[in-house]
């Protein structure tokens, strides 16, 4: 299974692989996954599940842009579907990639663009989460999110993984913050000098990160699909005293819908990661190497025509 994974994950770069993917397009069943290629297709999407008792957040999917006037078009996007969020009364914030904002360009482009868009979200009421990419990254992303908390900006969020050695001094780092952080587990492939292998290390550490910082003074944001940390998180929450407003479920769109239910359904918040847009490719084979079995299902759809 791992050997599998970590194929999936290469094939995430593979320009060829991509190609004969997103000429099959949606028929593949990248539909599960993602709402569509258009805003105007993922707003639908975003209403129903909102009707349904979910929050959402939406995503133009994109990443490691190393032009800089399409960061600045990825920018002109971003305040759209920020505008339409709010004209439409969606309960729907923005969650987006430093590398889709020009992180492998240059550090002070990310950080200008995505200031932008943090203050557009605030004079709309809304939010911006600062999505964890690759290990090479981390740095910066944390500079950038301790940068926009120490100028003022509330309405900001980040990402700590759980795979990685040294999430655990980080989140110490940003606890006097009182930050706002999603906890996951990690999607990349990364070394073994820096994050752990074993899936057993990695949902330990994701324990001890989520008990951390539901213990401390922000918001944590518990985004797994593990009915084992879930219910951890209940258990901890309720022992300590901690209410229901310091914390929420995420969960990905197509990923364990009936579980997103059943935790709205106990009265607990749930927000569903509602990505859009043409560049599905290699956030389609990440959530294939999450899941090997979600092959099968491609396949299954590919037969069928
Ligand atoms: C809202 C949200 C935001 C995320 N943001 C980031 C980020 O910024 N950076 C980052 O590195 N990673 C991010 N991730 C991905 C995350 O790191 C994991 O790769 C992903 O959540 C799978 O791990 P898991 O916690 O669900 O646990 P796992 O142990 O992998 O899965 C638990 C169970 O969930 C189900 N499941 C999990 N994944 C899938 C899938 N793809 N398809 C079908 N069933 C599945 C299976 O039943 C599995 O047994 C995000 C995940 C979520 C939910």
């Amino acid at each position: 299974m791992r050997a599998l994974r970590s194929l999936l994950l290469a094939a995430a770069d593979s320009p060829w692989l991509q190609r004969f993917v997103q000429k099959y397009g949606f028929r593949l069943g990248a539909a599960r996954f993602v709402a569509g290629e258009t805003l105007d297709d993922a707003v639908p999407v975003l209403r129903r599940l909102n009707e349904s008792g979910l929050l959402t957040n939406t995503t133009l999917l994109g990443e490691g842009v190393r032009d800089e006037a399409e960061t600045r078009a990825v920018v002109a996007a971003y305040r759209e579907v920020l505008d339409r969020i709010h004209a439409d009364g969606l309960r729907t914030n923005v969650a987006l990639k430093l590398t889709h904002l020009g992180l492998t360009i240059d550090e002070e482009l990310a950080r200008r663009n995505v200031v932008e868009l943090v203050e557009h979200a605030a004079n709309r009421g809304n939010f911006v989460r600062i999505d964890m990419e690759e290990s090479r990254h981390v740095d910066a992303t944390l500079r950038i999110y301790r940068a926009l908390r120490e100028a003022g900006h509330e309405n900001v969020g980040t990402v700590l993984q759980s795979y990685l050695f040294r999430s655990e001094d980080d989140l110490a780092g940003l606890l006097p913050l009182a930050p706002n952080l999603r906890i996951v587990k990690g999607a990349y492939l990364e070394p073994p000098e820096i994050a752990y292998p074993r899936k057993a290390d990695v949902d330990a550490a994701y324990a001890g990160l989520m008990e951390t910082s539901l213990a401390g003074e922000g918001f944590t944001a518990i985004a797994t699909h593990d009915e084992t940390l879930i219910e951890h998180t209940i258990a901890f929450a309720r022992e300590h005293g901690i209410s229901k407003e310091r914390f929420q479920f995420q969960m990905l769109y197509g990923v364990r819908p009936r579980l997103q239910l059943d935790l709205v359904r106990r009265g607990f918040d749930v927000l569903v990661a509602t990505p859009y847009g043409p560049e599905w490719y290699r956030y389609l084979m990440r959530r294939l190497a999450e899941r090997p079995a979600n092959l099968l299902f491609l396949l299954r759809n590919l037969v069928r025509g």
